[in-house]
């Protein structure tokens, strides 16, 4: 969060109940996040009105304080507001499916071209056709044709000569012909809207009736992208926003304003210039973004990404059965280490990196090394079930993994406090474990 937010948080964090005072001022900040993310006024106006309607009076879920309550409202109407889930092309009934991208000069549109038949490929096996109809500038349709070899996709184009209707006639007419399943038309595009360039693109629109007209718009336009947005939509009807550009430092407000003004759905963005940066849209990361969110989504990205679905499974089952031993302690610490520093980890938790004792989330890599090693100078027996593990038993490991009986009691004794906070986890009783009421 950004640090006005934090503090305005972390007064609220005190105390028990939303008052209205308290939404109020939490809405303060969180407006003034909004347009500091370059998110349209009128729209943050509507947007806070939304929340503050939903939040006053909210019954406090004990899990969370009052001003995470607030900000998980926030987040819940910013990822309702950006469109609820992710939403593909829109294909046609029959070959082929065609899309226009429409955007301001430089907005990114033939890179978009280029790194949507790249997509279209690696998903669905497709067969793209690209056809050049920007005809303004030699080098526009040389850049198509570039990455047109780089895919191997065809590209259509007729040089400067021929007007770009007449382009996508014949290039429609060929893709038909060559039983292409998409059609992809590049468009030219203006530094300011005009006149001249709308009629070219109604008329294109006419001839090659599209599935999708694409606006295609850069992150950085900031505030002029809900004018840019609004005008291509009255003029054109469009079907869906593409942002680019968001591998820079902009928070992407531009995408909320466009989605509130246009009501089209944001459907790729766009994060750097090579063909592979493409992401399908996902409102709920923008959301966690535009708040600037410390860097929530990653951190449970990252945890997932390590963790096996099916070991999770299995050890929930565990859990339950209270039969988690020290071969399901043993692979604990290696996911964790496979996670990465822990610390890390924590920071990007919203907040933690406030917390006091921070430090004591520390993982000694040559503690983690000691107890794997009284681990491993367990028999299996004596992994499977902990019980067995009689003083005489404990001296045997301690010899054997050159460590003291009481340090060997001191990780068996961590393994049964972590079995014991396991159970309570996975009855859902989250509170009962020290410490994480704080977090
Ligand atoms: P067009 O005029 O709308 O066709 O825009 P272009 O596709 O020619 O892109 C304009 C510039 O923006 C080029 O230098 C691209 O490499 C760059 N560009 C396009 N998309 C992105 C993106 O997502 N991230 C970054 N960093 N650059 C991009
Ligand atoms: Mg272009």
């Amino acid at each position: 969060l950004t640090e006005r937010l934090q503090q305005a948080m972390s007064k609220l964090r005190k105390k028990g109940k939303v008052s209205e005072a308290d939404v109020k001022e939490m809405m303060r900040e969180i407006r003034l996040a909004l347009l500091e993310a370059d998110v349209n006024l009128q729209v943050v106006k509507e947007f806070t009105k939304n929340v503050r309607e939903r939040a006053v009076g909210v019954e406090v879920l004990e899990s969370l304080s009052p001003a995470q309550q607030i900000v998980k409202i926030v987040d819940e109407e910013l990822t309702k507001t950006l469109g609820s889930e992710a939403v593909g092309i829109e294909k046609n009934p029959k070959i082929p499916t065609v899309i226009m991208m429409v955007g301001l000069q430089g907005a990114g549109k033939t890179t978009f071209a280029g790194k949507l038949a790249n997509h279209l490929i690696k998903t669905e096996k497709a067969r793209p056709l690209m056809i050049a109809g920007d005809v303004y500038r030699p080098a526009a349709i040389d850049q198509l044709k570039v990455l047109g070899q780089q895919l191997d996709v065809p590209v259509f184009d007729m040089g400067t000569e021929v007007s770009p209707v007449e382009i996508v006639r014949q290039g429609m007419e060929l893709a038909r012909e060559k039983k292409n399943d998409y059609v992809l038309i590049d468009t030219a595009g203006r530094l300011h809207i005009d006149e001249a360039l709308m009629d070219e693109l109604k008329q294109i629109k006419e001839i090659a009736q599209p599935n999708e007209i694409l606006l295609v718009v850069d992150a950085m336009t900031g505030q002029d992208a809900v004018n840019v947005a609004d005008s291509f939509n009255q003029q054109l009807g469009i079907t869906g926003v593409v942002i680019t550009k968001l591998d820079g430092d902009t928070r992407g407000g531009a995408a909320l304003s466009i989605r509130s003004v246009t009501g089209a759905p944001i459907k790729f963005t766009g994060t750097g210039e090579k063909l592979t940066d493409l992401e399908v849209f996902h409102p709920d990361r923008m959301s966690s973004r535009i708040l600037g969110m410390g860097d929530m989504l990653t951190l449970i990205e990252k945890a997932q990404q390590d963790y096996d679905e099916k070991k999770a499974e299995e050890l929930a089952q565990k859990m339950r059965e209270n039969s988690f031993d020290f071969n399901d302690f043993i692979e604990q610490f290696e996911q964790l280490e496979n996670m990465g520093p822990l610390e890390d980890l924590m920071k990007m938790i919203p907040g933690m990196s406030q917390m006091p004792g921070l430090e004591n989330f520390k993982l000694d890599p040559k503690d983690v090394a000691r107890k794997k090693a009284m681990i491993y100078s367990m028999t299996p027996a004596e992994r499977e079930n902990p019980d067995l593990l009689n003083p005489s038993r404990r001296r045997r490991i301690a010899a054997g993994s050159g460590n003291s009986v009481v340090e060997v009691n001191r990780m068996i004794k961590q393994f049964k406090e972590s079995r014991k906070m396991m159970q309570q986890v996975s009855k859902g009783n989250i509170n009962n474990i020290p410490g994480m009421d704080q977090m």
